[in-house]
């Protein structure tokens, strides 16, 4: 195997969900987001931790995650949080997925595929966009759809949902927009009660909310990021814990490869395209097999990211390529085929999280996560040893 590798710390992943199910009253469900690969991790070996942790949703982006878990054995109801096109509806259908909707085209199309496969009471989620301005119904529609949903056939309206966009700022004018929103939404299910029609399992709760306000947990939380060790923005380890929410969320992927090579350049010896970097001074250059396919991105060049060898900050000296990159050594100690861990768990070596990176290069945890590629093997561990 090669020697860049996602470490996957599926015991962290285990003792985050437990902590955030802690965290929720025993009534509430737990939809667990692992869409985008489980935003990186792995999303067939998450899910079998999350269905052992007691999820009892997962939630995906596409038909093909929906397939690669039914393939993979998973059980658990899917709830599919992005549209698919009219071609994948069949499979969404004899895979099991639960889609969102929120009109009546998009509803028919899974209406007739229920119809002719004959499926009864096929459960649908319908999705109100009470602010977040992505998918969804508005609030005032939400009863009238609901009915016309209802008398299509083959599906039944088995839940409701709307999304957060600012529940991660503690700004006051965003809490007051994340109220706003909770309240729309409180109206939409009125709207739909009002009909005559249940709104089946109601949730709103993203990472943030379901650790920030638990008042709006409803009937289940729909936590991602923060199962897999990063806490949602502003909502930090910090501030819940002066709030009294001891949560203590341990990143589930370490970045790690090796030195495979160790070179010494003279003083005004440039290194990589563009000669970006000249050595000031005679120094020892370790080569990493790691580049911006891998999810090390160009960008990352001279943001002052932190590779750790030996517990020494390496930086990043020229550009970043496509396959490898090059840092400067700390000492001469170092030997050929050390690890050098650019993020993640601080017990294996890690000098930064993903979250550490991403404020260093204007980005989120998540997209540094989801931009571990796939030609990187995910190494599964279940405990603190390799
Ligand atoms: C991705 C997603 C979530 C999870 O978001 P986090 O910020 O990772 O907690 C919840 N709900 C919807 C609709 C999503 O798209």
């Amino acid at each position: 195997m090669r020697a860049t590798r996602a470490l996957i710390h599926l015991d962290n992943l285990r003792s985050n969900i437990l902590q955030i199910k802690s965290c929720t009253s025993p009534s509430v469900k737990m939809c667990i987001a692992v869409k985008a690969d489980a935003y990186g991790h792995g999303a067939l070996e998450c899910a079998k931790v999350a269905a052992e942790c007691g999820a009892d949703y997962l939630a995906i982006a596409t038909v093909d995650e929906g397939r690669q878990l039914r393939e993979g054995g998973i059980k658990l109801p899917l709830l599919m949080l992005s549209l698919c096109s009219p071609e994948e509806v069949k499979d969404a259908v004899s895979l099991d997925i639960t889609p969102l909707l929120f009109d009546i085209e998009y509803a028919s199309l899974f209406s007739q595929e229920c119809i002719n496969a004959g499926k009864k009471n096929y459960p649908v989620h319908l999705a109100v966009d009470t602010g977040m301005g992505r998918i969804g119904c508005l609030p005032e529609e939400a009863g009238i759809l609901a009915k016309d949903i209802s008398c299509l056939g083959g599906i039944v309206i088995a839940g409701m949902c709307t999304h957060f966009a600012v529940s991660d700022s503690l700004k006051k004018e965003d809490e007051l927009y994340t109220k706003k929103q909770f309240e729309l939404f409180k109206k939409a299910i009125e709207n739909v009660k009002a009909q005559g029609i249940n709104p089946g399992i109601c949730h709103c709760c993203n990472s943030a909310a379901t650790l920030n306000n638990p008042e709006m947990h409803m009937d289940m939380v729909r936590p991602g990021i923060i199962v897999y060790g990063y806490y949602a923005d502003e909502v930090s380890r910090e501030f819940l814990e002066a709030k009294g929410i001891k949560i203590d969320l341990q990143p589930v992927m370490t970045f790690e490869t090796e030195i495979c090579s160790i070179r010494n350049f003279e003083k005004g010896k440039s290194v990589g395209y563009g000669c970006t970097w000249k050595a000031e001074k005679d120094t020892c250059i370790g080569i990493l097999p790691v580049g911006y396919d891998d999810g090390m991105f160009r960008r990352f060049s001279s943001a002052g990211i932190k590779v750790a060898v030996n517990g020494h900050n390496c930086p990043v000296r020229g550009r970043i390529c496509m396959d490898q990159c090059m840092i400067e050594l700390e000492d001469d100690k170092t030997r050929r085929w050390d690890k050098a861990v650019i993020f993640g768990d601080k017990r294996f070596g890690a000098l930064q999280t993903a979250d550490d990176l991403a404020r260093l290069t204007s980005t989120i945890s998540y997209e540094i996560t989801c931009g571990v590629s796939k030609r990187v093997p995910r190494v599964f561990l279940t405990s603190l040893t390799r």
